[in-house]
């Protein structure tokens, strides 16, 4: 009876080598305040230059979610105090952003698709951090004028399993793009989540609520749904124009709900206005150009995948859905090995081995290791259960798979020589066996298939074993 409305804003911190608008350094594991220099402490005087890169990066998101890019755009003043923003307005584009008009497709589970309108995404400063100490506050500039892209959703989102998905989508091209390393926890892809709920039917947008800077998946779709049950019982309870307003809140994990931080500003409060220390910012057509080569996206490598390798859908996207997953899956294939059994060693037996912080991007075993493991597989020289425990001691130690396979004692005997002989050993001591198989009882095959591997020890390639004892046996 009720619909869920949501957009997203997503703050996504570029990975440029220096600043915005400064040529400071944008590396935050510094000693506090040293990466900072007239313009992004807001001394006066200081004039700010636009840093190519972060247009490059800008083009770059742009060229990925089919916007437009406007080869001329704007630098606009919203000014608000605040102690870790010492010129006490944040440089941003309100009026003419880079990037506007873009989509994003996201993928349900069972394979349908549905397409999220982006309204804009712009450049905007970074601030600093203030450290609160005691009772102490200090204010760390080295973050301020770090360059921001704001990536903003139309209001498409109807539950907070399609906003997970967008975010999972744009997370990943954002790391397949390499413009940001985009880590949540680190604040380098916070997202602002706009809620609001009408009936079904209805198309009209209600007031909107804003969760700010929640920094997990998991903890996004916790406040959505909390948001969501708020507003529709207090529509229920006949108090929803009384108890819903336009307002900022946060979302209290131990708590496990969402509490107001303050009112929502109207734009009029911010002032805006262009600024008047920049150019605008063109593009040109060569720049255009080379800004707007893009690698091999997401969803083109999930539809690449499976054509070339001939996977199903659901293996294709998870291969895809990182770049990390993509990354490793595409080096165990440089082994020439087939794609079944790369993703099989890579999500079952590996994933299966890696545990809490361990992940495949450092894990011990690395990608080129993993292929040479199947690689082993496939040209006979262990067995797929050997491999395993290869797999586990390599998971100990950095060593050579060959010696490893050598010391463990898991090379397989291809040797038709040696197997021969032990077939004629396992014939000779069970002639009853050998009769009975003779008389018409194939289930008996089995038998000599089982000792003749027992006594190499399990390391008789079990081909090579059937064929001498069919042979044999006649
Ligand atoms: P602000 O910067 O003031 O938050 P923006 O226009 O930049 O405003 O962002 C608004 C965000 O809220 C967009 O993602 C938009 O899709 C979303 N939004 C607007 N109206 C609603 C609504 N009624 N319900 C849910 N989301 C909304
Ligand atoms: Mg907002
Ligand atoms: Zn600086």
């Amino acid at each position: 009876m009720f619909e869920t409305v949501i957009g997203l804003e997503v703050h996504v911190q570029l990975n440029t080598k220096t600043k915005l608008f400064c040529s400071c350094p944008t590396s935050f594991n510094h000693k506090q305040n040293t990466n900072t220099c007239p313009t992004c402490l807001a001394l006066p005087g200081a004039l700010p230059v636009l840093n190519k890169e972060v247009l490059h990066k800008a083009i770059m998101l742009g060229t990925a979610i089919d916007a437009t890019i406007n080869r001329t755009s704007f630098f606009d003043r919203k000014s608000y105090f605040y102690p870790d923003s010492p010129s006490a307005f944040q440089i941003t584009q309100l009026y003419t952003p880079i990037v506007e008009h873009g989509k994003l497709e996201i993928d349900f589970e069972d394979a349908s698709h549905k397409i999220i309108r982006i309204n804009r995404a712009h450049i905007e400063a970074d601030a600093g951090k203030n450290i609160h100490d005691g009772d102490i506050s200090k204010v760390d500039l080295n973050r301020a004028g770090t360059p921001l892209l704001e990536i903003v959703s139309e209001p498409d989102m109807r539950s907070a399993e399609e906003a997970i998905l967008y975010l999972k989508k744009l997370h990943s091209i954002i790391r397949y793009l390499d413009i940001g390393d985009a880590n949540m926890q680190e604040g380098s892809f916070r997202v602002d989540v706009n809620v609001s709920i009408r009936p079904k039917g209805d198309t009209k947008l209600y007031t909107r609520v804003e969760i700010k800077n929640i920094n997990s998946f998991k903890f996004i779709q916790k406040a959505i749904e909390l948001e969501v049950a708020r507003q529709i019982e207090a529509w229920e309870d006949g108090v929803y124009s009384e108890e819903i307003c336009q307002e900022t809140r946060l979302f209290d994990q131990t708590k496990q709900e969402t509490r107001s931080m303050r009112g929502k500003e109207e734009a009029a409060d911010y002032r805006y206005f262009p600024e008047p220390d920049l150019l605008k910012a063109v593009v040109t057509d060569e720049m255009m150009e080379i800004y707007s080569k893009i690698p091999e996206l997401p969803d083109e490598k999930r539809d690449r995948f499976v054509k070339e390798y001939g996977m199903n859908e659901y293996n294709a996207g998870v291969l895809t859905a990182t770049v990390e997953m993509a990354r490793f899956f595409e080096t165990m294939m440089l082994e020439g090995i087939s794609a079944k059994n790369a993703i099989t060693w890579l999500t079952v037996e590996l994933q299966g081995r890696l545990k809490g912080e361990i992940n495949i991007t450092n894990s011990p075993v690395d990608a080129l290791k993993l292929g040479q493991l199947v690689k082993r597989i496939e040209d006979n020289t262990i067995s797929g259960k050997a491999a395993k425990e290869v797999l586990d001691r390599l998971m100990e130690e950095n060593l050579d798979i060959d010696g490893v396979i050598d010391a463990l004692g898991l090379r397989q005997v291809s040797d038709t020589g040696a197997l021969e002989a032990i077939c004629d050993t396992i014939i000779a001591a069970n002639p009853d066996k050998v009769a009975e198989y003779k008389g018409g009882k194939d289930k008996l095959f089995g038998f000599f298939v089982g000792q003749v591997m027992k006594e190499s020890k399990g390391s008789g390639n079990p081909q090579a074993i059937n064929e001498i004892l069919k042979a044999k046996l006649g």
